[in-house]
């Protein structure tokens, strides 16, 4: 399994520097984000020893058993939350993550700009768009994008360096991915999340600086894991 999460992650890491290339963009302008949801501590053992450092997790009790044990070893680790965030975990989610990419409603920003006040500790913050307006899924509405970013920013102080989105599953998602860009250069945001196992060539082509790969690196998850 070691060797294969390996060969995934190099595989990975030279698909987008090629869609980095292609698009007349240095393959250093581009972080890959390694999903290890729902997979063990023993995939993550393997791809920090193949070299990964960044992570993403979608959920706050998973990252809290799983990382720990790897921060001291690897003190450049880079820890992503990916999936929604409750409000009664924002206290927790600001000692784990490094960022937090799914900010992503004005209670949720309220609390962590109080939380990371209490607690000293600043992980950078990604506003999450629902580019879609997919009702069933979380995300500021792209005409409400400008001013959430604002208040985020200018009211509440907190540290946003960038937008994050999720195509709807049944749509091409360059479209999402050109607005998404817009919606960050428009606001002088320098960090796009964007691009999954799927599509990340596609969202390296339109300017994404991070990708979150999980299905390409670790292999399937169960089905009922996966959200
Ligand atoms: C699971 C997940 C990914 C990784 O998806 P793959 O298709 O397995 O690469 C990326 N982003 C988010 C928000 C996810 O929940």
């Amino acid at each position: 399994m070691a060797d294969s999460i390996a060969e995934h992650i190099a595989d990975t890491i030279e698909a987008i520097a090629r869609a980095a290339r292609d698009a007349d963009r240095d393959p250093a302008d581009v972080k890959l984000i390694a999903v290890a949801k729902t997979h063990g501590p023993e995939a993550v053992e393997a791809a920090l020893a193949a070299g990964q450092r960044r992570f993403g997790e979608n959920r706050v009790q998973e990252a809290a058993g799983k990382y720990p044990q790897f921060r001291a070893a690897h003190p450049d680790l880079e820890l992503h939350l990916i999936g929604p965030l409750q409000t009664n975990k924002v206290r927790q989610a600001i000692g784990l993550f490094d960022v937090i990419q799914t900010v992503d409603r004005p209670k949720l920003a309220e609390m962590l700009a109080a939380e990371m006040a209490a607690v000293g500790r600043r992980p950078r913050c990604l506003i999450q768009i629902n580019t879609g307006e997919e009702p069933q899924k979380a995300g500021i509405a792209p005409a409400e994008a400008d001013g959430f970013i604002a208040d985020c920013r200018d009211r509440l102080g907190l540290p946003v360096t960038g937008l994050m989105c999720i195509p709807p599953a049944d749509e091409p998602p360059a479209p999402h991915f050109a607005l998404l860009r817009e919606i960050a250069r428009r606001n002088n945001l320098a960090e796009l999340s964007m691009g999954m196992s799927a599509d990340f060539p596609i969202a390296v082509a339109l300017g994404a600086t991070a990708v979150r790969v999980g299905t390409a690196i670790f292999g399937h998850r169960p089905p009922a894991a996966t959200a």
